[in-house]
């Protein structure tokens, strides 16, 4: 019997391993928690149109992903954000043109791996709890009770506080994701009927609750009435305010905005937070992805490198390369 390998997670990780072993001749089946692939780089999709809640951007540095943002872009996928940059900090806001190229999925960030993910067999709203082996092969058993398999290999794309739990199999390998710390980020929109006399599209913050903040229809292809921004809390504030209120952060965020954005800011007439409690891992690693070739099992994410959409791509090819050595 030839049965196939189960990738967990439908973020970019998953999604680039599963393109590779696809183009290998392999078959697979994914799985995911939400409705819909992405992860992280999903979009929101509300009455201020669509909205990029996780990441914001991407750069791509290593040669084999740049190549792969090449082909993206001359599909229609991705295209390259140009914003007026500014750094915010002691109260002051000062422009800060440089020469990264920045790229956004074209016309919202979920449309990379909605292209990517394509026609392969996958499996949405579905939590999977647990990863055991049998005599040879793997199954999976989700939330609902429902069991699924059998397969050859599986490997774990999640968060790494989700994937250590889904690794217990590799007590080494659970270990290991177990130790990764990641930091939570209070993500808001706000959207204003009339845009926003200011020229800042985008805006690196320090020495305040917010870190980050993006005009959305400042990217390629948004489509959109209202004049939406997007701000990001920084990893301490949303650690010390976790548990707050949704309505509670969007006023203390709106306040910090306000503050800094250096124009008259109307009361928003859309509103909205998100908490993404895995959202950054807290430091960089270098192992490319996890691997216990025996047992077939494997791990990726961008927490196995370096914390961003890069980073995951390249993780989720490592994990692929890892899995079809060992097959030879
Ligand atoms: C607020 C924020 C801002 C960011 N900004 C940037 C940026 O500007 N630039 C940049 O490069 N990166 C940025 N990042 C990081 C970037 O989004 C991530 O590095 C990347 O998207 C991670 O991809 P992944 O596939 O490793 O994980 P994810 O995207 O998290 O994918 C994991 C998938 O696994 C699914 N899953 C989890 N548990 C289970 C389970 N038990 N069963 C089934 N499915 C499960 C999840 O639903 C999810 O779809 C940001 C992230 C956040 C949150």
């Amino acid at each position: 019997m030839n049965a196939p390998i189960a990738i967990i997670g439908t973020g970019i990780a998953g999604l680039s391993a599963a393109q590779a072993l696809h183009a290998a001749g392999q078959d697979i089946e994914l799985f995911d928690k939400s409705r819909g692939s992405g992860g992280r780089m999903a979009s929101k999709r509300s009455d201020a149109g669509s909205l990029d809640l996780g990441a914001q951007y991407f750069t791509a540095r290593d040669r084999r992903f740049v190549e792969v943002v090449q082909q993206w872009q001359a599909r229609g996928w991705v295209a390259e954000w140009q914003p007026s940059l500014y750094n915010a900090q002691d109260g002051q806001l000062s422009a800060s043109p440089d020469e990264q190229l920045r790229w956004v999925g074209s016309p919202r960030m979920s449309a990379i791996t909605r292209a990517m993910l394509g026609a392969l067999p996958v499996k949405f709203s579905c939590r999977i709890t647990e990863v055991f082996r049998g005599d040879r092969y793997w199954s999976l058993l989700d939330a609902e009770g429902n069991s699924h398999g059998p397969y050859s290999h599986v490997i774990v794309a999640t968060p790494a506080p989700q994937a250590s739990a889904l690794l217990a199999a590799a007590p080494k390998l659970a270990g290991t994701a177990a130790s990764v710390i990641m930091d939570p980020t209070w993500a808001v929109a706000l959207g204003f009927d009339s845009p926003l006399d200011t020229r800042v599209e985008g805006c690196f913050v320090q020495d305040s609750p917010l870190d980050w903040l993006a005009r959305n229809p400042s990217k390629p292809g948004r489509d959109t009435h209202l004049d939406t921004w997007v701000l990001h809390a920084s990893s301490v504030w949303s650690r010390q305010n976790l548990d707050l209120p949704k309505e509670a952060v969007i006023e203390q965020l709106h306040g910090a905005f306000a503050e800094l954005i250096g124009c008259a800011v109307p009361p928003p007439s859309f509103t909205l937070a998100h908490r993404w409690l895995y959202a950054r891992p807290a430091q960089a690693h270098q192992w490319g992805a996890l691997a216990d070739a025996d047992l077939g099992l494997y791990a990726c994410g961008d927490w196995c490198l370096s914390g961003r959409v890069e980073g995951a791509w390249l993780s989720g090819q490592d994990a692929a390369r890892r899995l079809l050595e060992h097959l030879q």
